[in-house]
């Protein structure tokens, strides 16, 4: 199928500004963008969509997800704001185990059910593509069933999607080497069997994984196939960065308590640096410093770390719009952060950008200047979204 969107008056690739432009999309890919003016005659016959004079933003990439949990932590959320830890929360017992027993409890379509709606709440924020985590199973029986649910949210679509099986922590109870095992042995080569997840994420922190068994998951996840990334120098310093950089990791996420020597290695290897900035200021971490790394040549990514627990965000452009206020990026950064760059975080290369093989996926403005929905703060002005070229929100 093949198509032309005209009335586009002001466009970002996003590294790059057109205004008055034009896009032609075939097959769900883009084959052409420029000025209208110089659209080429071969196009001029093809089925035309004019988007009345409005900004036109690629999709944005939500590239940390944890969207598949049961249960609430409204309880928990209470008690931080008046002062509790989240480590002495998660110490007691509390925190993420008891979105851990919710979702063991909840049943597949249960879970499903309740991930579409948040995937919704996203796509309406200009979301056209994420990456989901599991990691609340905790057990073969129970992960595999979370990756089954991401795979349904995927194959229903309409947004894109990426699995990523998550080393999140050890369950009470259980025996650490033991589960160790387990992880490396039956569950990572299942998933790998299957297909049900394309990554391997291990949230390396006090209280979750050491960088040793960090290393040991991870040289069993390459071994079977499955890029990897990591929570990285999020509630301590670990190293975790430095490890996920050698190991040529697609990202290092969260980076709080990052330091300069991380940042060079990120910068060095060319790991992408994804910043959850919800997690920071709900934990009371220190705002990970965005401008120092994306000046060091670090590939900063901003995603909503959407869980839960420590960010209950369901608004990547919030996320963005953190990182420009406290961050020190600019608008313009912050854009390509949540999506060139965080589809790089993915892997996947022609989502997150307009160019010509890149996907047709693209966000509508509601008005004629591209970034209000960065300016305008709790609400986003958003007129359609579009998938393949397709749309997946109509156009007011
Ligand atoms: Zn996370």
């Amino acid at each position: 199928m093949n198509s032309i969107f005209t009335g586009i008056s002001e466009l970002y690739t996003p590294t790059e500004r057109l205004t008055q432009a034009a896009l032609a999309v075939s097959e769900g890919e883009i084959v052409w963008l420029g000025p209208e003016s110089a659209l080429p005659e071969s196009y001029r016959g093809w089925p035309t969509t004019g988007l009345g004079e409005r900004g036109v933003l690629p999709g944005l990439v939500d590239s940390h997800t944890h969207l598949v949990w049961a249960g609430d932590r409204l309880e928990e959320y209470l008690r931080r704001a008046r002062g509790e830890s989240y480590e002495a929360i998660l110490l007691a017992g509390s925190g993420i185990h008891q979105t851990v027993s919710a979702t063991q409890q909840a049943s597949e379509d249960e879970l499903y059910e309740l991930a579409q709606a948040r995937a919704r709440v996203l796509l309406q924020g200009g979301v056209t593509a994420l990456e989901v985590k599991s990691g609340y199973g905790l057990s073969l029986e129970h992960e595999l069933k979370m990756l089954r649910v991401i795979r349904r949210l995927r194959q229903a679509g309409p947004q894109r999607i990426t699995a990523t099986l998550l080393a999140h922590v050890i369950p009470s109870g259980v025996k650490r080497d033991g589960y160790l095992e387990m992880f490396t042995t039956e569950l990572i080569p299942e998933v790998a069997r299957t297909g049900l997840a394309e990554a391997l994420d291990v949230f390396i922190d006090e209280g979750a994984f050491s960088v040793a068994e960090g290393r040991r998951v991870f040289e069993a996840a390459r071994r079977h196939g499955l890029a990897i990334k990591g929570h990285a120098e999020q509630l301590t310093h670990t190293g975790a960065t430095r490890l996920i950089c050698e190991l040529g990791g697609l990202s290092a996420d969260h980076l709080e308590q990052a330091t300069e020597q991380d940042w060079r290695a990120l910068a060095g290897s060319g790991t992408v640096g994804t910043l959850l900035p919800l997690a920071a200021l709900l934990l009371r971490k220190p705002f990970p410093e965005a401008r120092a790394m994306w000046d060091l040549g670090v590939k900063v990514a901003v995603a909503t770390d959407h869980n839960p627990g420590s960010s209950p965000l369901f608004s990547l452009l919030l996320a963005l719009q953190l990182t420009v206020a406290l961050g020190g990026l600019s608008v313009e950064e912050a854009l390509v952060a949540g999506t060139r760059h965080a589809a790089d975080a993915l892997g996947q290369v022609c989502w997150g950008r307009l160019t010509p093989g890149a996907v047709a996926d693209f966000v509508v403005v509601d008005g004629p200047q591209a970034l209000t929905p960065l300016y305008h703060w709790g609400h986003a002005p958003i007129a359609g979204v579009y998938v393949a070229g397709r749309p997946v929100m109509a156009v007011r």
